[in-house]
């Protein structure tokens, strides 16, 4: 196949200010792959890049944002035996320096070296170049194949599922028979809920506030939804657990009063799993932790490859993506996108660039 030397792709100038332009196609180093790019996702991490940028960001006039992307392998570099060209591939963010005390250890999410290129470490769409362009190259040990009945638009929440398998894999993994609370029913807590119910949870407990997602949540999976505005969330989760609360909560909202109400939910001894990053510093009772014996988990992205692990059980049809995904959109319409995305639109939830279109 011919490439191309130029493309399109969002470069960010400023803080707000990202623009569709014209770049050169970058070709892939010995050990990386380039990827044209067929969807790449809009995830709230993109509006905190835009808006407030994020440590160890690539150079204003050049670096290219988008992280959750999806697409074909077209080249690669003299090393790489892993892929061929013509694969299908989804792409994971982070590839960790590799030589730091946390990548030897499998926590490439949280490199020591983050944000260093010159010691290896790249996340595309967050430090690096990334996916709303119509090219981008990725390192191998940031791919997996995809699967022929999985989509290229299905494929790119497998970065959400990610992040909810390695949340419940730090807080020790084994849940089966635990009745699980998960609070927010957004993409990774609508992603949660599959999960839970996937990996032989006992009941599964959704909370919010927006009914039609809520609703949602209980097609994929929860077998109790309690919007929080009409009933008292203490009382129902007491009842639905004999008085102990939730064995694991899974806190996907990152509200103001998200963390408290995991506290007051979880079983004494039970475990707390943050998945969401807050807007502000949130105000919570963390003595009720303590007193209690309630541990907490916090995650970074999706690390221990849990993204190749989640890929596995959205191949066998455990968890889906496809109920997530509500707007398409061409890369030269991004600012529609986004707009459709923060001010959630028509129900807006997974938006997906097409940047070939
Ligand atoms: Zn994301
Ligand atoms: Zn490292």
């Amino acid at each position: 196949m011919e490439i191309p030397k130029k493309m399109r792709a969002a470069v960010l100038y400023d803080f707000n200010d990202y623009r569709i332009v014209e770049r050169d196609v970058p070709s892939p180093g010995p050990d990386e792959v380039l990827v044209k790019i067929d969807a790449c996702g809009i995830c709230g991490t993109d509006v905190k890049v835009i808006t407030q940028g994020m440590p160890n960001m690539g150079p204003m006039g050049e670096f290219i944002i988008g992280h959750e992307y999806a697409g074909t392998i077209i080249a690669k570099g003299d090393t790489v035996d892993e892929f061929d060209i013509g694969n299908r591939v989804v792409v994971e963010i982070h590839k960790g320096c590799g030589r730091c005390r946390n990548c030897i250890m499998g926590q490439y999410t949280a490199c020591l070296n983050y944000g260093d290129t010159s010691k290896g470490h790249r996340a595309n769409g967050l430090t690096t170049n990334g996916g709303f362009a119509q090219y981008a190259v990725n390192h191998v040990n940031t791919l997996y194949n995809l699967p022929d009945h999985i989509t290229f638009d299905e494929s790119i929440t497998i970065t959400t599922a990610g992040t909810c398998l390695y949340g419940i894999d730090m807080a020790g993994g084994y849940i089966p028979g635990d009745n699980v609370l998960i609070i927010g029913p957004g993409p990774i807590g609508l992603m949660s809920t599959q999960l839970a119910k996937a990996l032989g949870a006992g009941k599964v407990i959704l909370s919010g506030t927006r009914d039609e997602r809520l609703e949602l949540g209980k097609k994929l999976g929860a077998d109790y939804i309690i919007n929080v505005k009409k009933e008292n969330l203490n009382d129902r989760v007491k009842e639905l657990t004999d008085g102990l609360g939730a064995d694991l909560v899974l806190e996907a909202a990152g509200g103001k009063e998200s963390l408290q109400q995991a506290l007051e939910n979880v079983r004494k001894g039970g475990r707390i799993v943050i998945l969401a990053f807050y807007k502000d510093k949130v105000c919570a009772d963390i003595s009720l932790a303590v007193k209690f014996g309630v541990n907490i988990y916090t995650v970074r992205g999706e690390g221990n490859m849990s993204v190749g692990r989640a890929l596995s059980l959205m191949s066998q049809g455990r968890i889906t993506g496809k109920p997530l995904l509500t707007h398409y959109f061409p890369l030269d319409k991004l600012h529609e996108a986004f707009k459709t995305f923060v001010e959630r639109t028509d129900g807006a939830m997974k938006v997906v660039i097409h940047p070939q279109e």
